[in-house]
């Protein structure tokens, strides 16, 4: 039997990109989004300094606001982290967890990503985990193993919330390049299998998104691969007209 298509997802990750002015693009996109159809939640993750002030633009529009990461713990001495209940605290509704450039510049490892998702839970949020090879991993053939690892030692053993997946591969985030469709077909399909033997029917609802140079020019194609539920959108999510683009793809 065919799947049910769960209502897709695009999100905005902002990076260390975006200052107080900035909110005159999300408004741009909140604008926008009214013009859409209405068939994707559409969300923005800008930097924790103006996720206050981007919550309230976006209070009562079909733009979610939602941060880039949190500490596991509610509070503590944690200098200079942000807990999921602040982020929360602050007006988002998501949070990305586990992103290739934390990974990277913040050694994040798999068993740091899966407390971190089980604090997004604790607080209300809703947890994009990001799941990925590199490019050493792909040209060694490890592309599947290095997937099936991290599903496995990133996400809490039972789902206590709803969860987003989002798959990009490290080798395509801001380089232009993008996996083949049947590429994207083949992990996605390894993905919604792997969540289904640890959740059960629950995996079929989760939504796993594509992330990794997502254009308005090629949006179309990698959205209507089988079992790809939305997209997670850097650099062109900075642009509300190409953030939309991308958005509008749904209609
Ligand atoms: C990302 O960093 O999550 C990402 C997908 O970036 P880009 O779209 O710029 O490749």
């Amino acid at each position: 039997m065919a799947r049910t298509r769960p209502r897709p997802l695009v999100a905005g990750n902002w990076k260390m990109n975006g200052l107080r002015t900035s909110i005159a693009e999300l408004k741009r996109i909140i604008a926008g989004a009214k013009k859409l159809t209405d068939r994707a939640d559409i969300l923005v993750c800008p930097p924790a300094t103006v996720l206050a002030s981007f919550a309230a633009a976006a209070h009562g529009s079909l733009v979610a606001v939602g941060g880039q990461d949190c500490h596991s713990q509610p509070s503590g001495a944690h200098t200079g982290n942000i807990s999921a209940e602040m982020l929360r605290d602050a007006g988002a509704s998501a949070v990305i967890l586990g992103h290739s450039e934390r990974r990277m510049d913040h050694q994040e490892s798999d068993a740091l990503v899966q407390t971190k998702t089980a604090a997004a839970w604790r607080a209300g949020l809703l947890p994009i985990v990001c799941i990925g090879e590199t490019k050493e991993e792909r040209d060694a053939g490890a592309t599947l193993s290095r997937i099936e690892r991290q599903i496995d030692e990133s996400l809490p053993p039972a789902l206590e919330g709803d969860l987003v997946i989002a798959y990009e591969p490290v080798w395509a985030i801001g380089t232009g390049v993008t996996p083949t469709s049947a590429d994207v077909a083949q992990v996605h399909a390894l993905i919604r299998a792997r969540l289904a033997d640890r959740y059960g029917g629950k995996g079929e609802a989760i939504r796993i998104l594509y992330g990794g140079s997502v254009k308005p020019g090629n949006a179309m194609e990698l959205m209507r691969v089988e079992n790809v539920d939305g997209a997670l959108v850097g650099g062109a999510s900075l642009k509300a007209d190409e953030f939309l683009a991308i958005a509008g793809v749904y209609g």
